[in-house]
């Protein structure tokens, strides 16, 4: 029997390259980050804290081929036939030199079963001479590429130090599918500027691009993260009035995030497939959100709340309110 979900799930998308189960396996490349080395930007991201991407199973000391047969000992026996993308996850993953990004990309491929690569990495990081050279490796092996856009506002952009604005995520975004590179849009919800954070603008500017999928979770508030600094601070004045924190991020409940993912869902192009809705950082880690949810839990709960309000994806998606969304957003360049 066929279950219809209300929204396109990333594994039929996987099912259109791949006959098998594939799961991704995260490897640590060594990369390291523009937005942390003082190229970009200091400090990073103000919610950004990269230990909590690193695997349950093995350190990232290890070599990218000893990552990947780690990794696929963890889920040896959970599926028949199945296959792994090897998944270039922390930090920035085409920031290097090009020699030195095919010896990483190649080494992964000439693992055993692995039959492609997710690239996770900024809009800014993907020079033409990058994507010429993943286009190639697209022809002969699966790459997708995962690009933190994170919101489409620029003023929240600039307020979480992304230091980067949409209309790059935008430009990276449409030449890396000119050339038939899969995109993913990685994507937070709370992100919020002075209380601007709306979902539904969210979901109509980047259904405006090209991505074949998106991946969305919650803003967390992770120790040692600058973000952490400010919620304590929040948390400490107690107070109504708009503090710093709250021009940067709402702390959402289990219920409002749940609004705001069916408004973002249902606002979003039909085509366009999830590949995650909520995310769960170590619980060592976490100081904020704390709804003590798995994610297949919250999942079957999302699931059957959109059923329960008669909400699917692309419900309310229409293009006109997607170019209307746009242009607001390009009259709000300015910081
Ligand atoms: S979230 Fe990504 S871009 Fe931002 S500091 Fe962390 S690694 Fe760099």
């Amino acid at each position: 029997m066929i279950v219809q979900t209300p929204y396109r799930k990333y594994a039929d998308l996987l099912a259109e390259y791949f006959p098998y189960k594939v799961q991704k396996l995260p490897v640590d490349g060594g990369f390291t980050c523009p937005n942390r080395d003082g190229t970009k930007g200091r400090g990073g991201c103000t919610y950004c804290l990269n230990s909590s991407f690193h695997p349950a199973y093995g350190p990232s000391s290890l070599s990218i081929t000893e990552q990947l047969e780690q990794g696929k000992r963890f889920f040896a026996g959970q599926y028949p036939n199945i296959k792994y993308l090897a998944y270039f996850q922390s930090f920035t993953n085409t920031y290097a030199p090009l020699a030195e990004l095919k010896l990483k990309y190649e080494e992964a491929l000439r693992a055993p079963d692995v039959v492609g690569l997710v690239i996770s990495t900024r809009p800014d990081c993907l020079s033409d001479e990058v994507l010429n050279y993943i286009q190639q490796l697209h022809k002969r092996s699966f790459v997708m590429l995962e690009i933190g856009v994170e919101s489409t506002d620029d003023q929240i952009l600039k307020a979480v130090n992304r230091c980067h604005t949409f209309s790059e995520s935008e430009d990276a975004i449409g030449r890396a599918v000119a050339l038939g590179i899969p995109v993913c849009a990685h994507i937070i919800l709370g992100l919020s500027h002075f209380g601007t954070y709306t979902a539904r603008e969210e979901a109509l500017r980047l259904s405006k691009t090209p991505i074949s999928s998106v991946k969305i979770h919650q803003l967390q508030i992770l120790r040692g993260t600058k973000i952490a600094h400010l919620y304590d601070e929040a948390q400490r004045k107690q107070t109504s009035e708009p503090t710093c924190c709250q021009q940067m991020f709402l702390c959402l409940s289990l219920s409002k995030y749940i609004d705001e993912l069916g408004i973002f869902i249902s606002h979003l192009r039909p085509d366009i497939a999830i590949e995650r809705l909520v995310s769960q950082s170590p619980s060592e880690l976490l100081i904020a959100p704390r709804w003590g949810m798995k994610p297949e839990a919250f999942q079957l709960l999302f699931e059957k709340y959109l059923i329960d309000n008669n909400l699917f994806q692309g419900k309310f998606y229409d293009s006109f309110l997607c170019e209307v969304a746009n242009k607001r957003t390009n009259n709000d360049k300015q910081y």
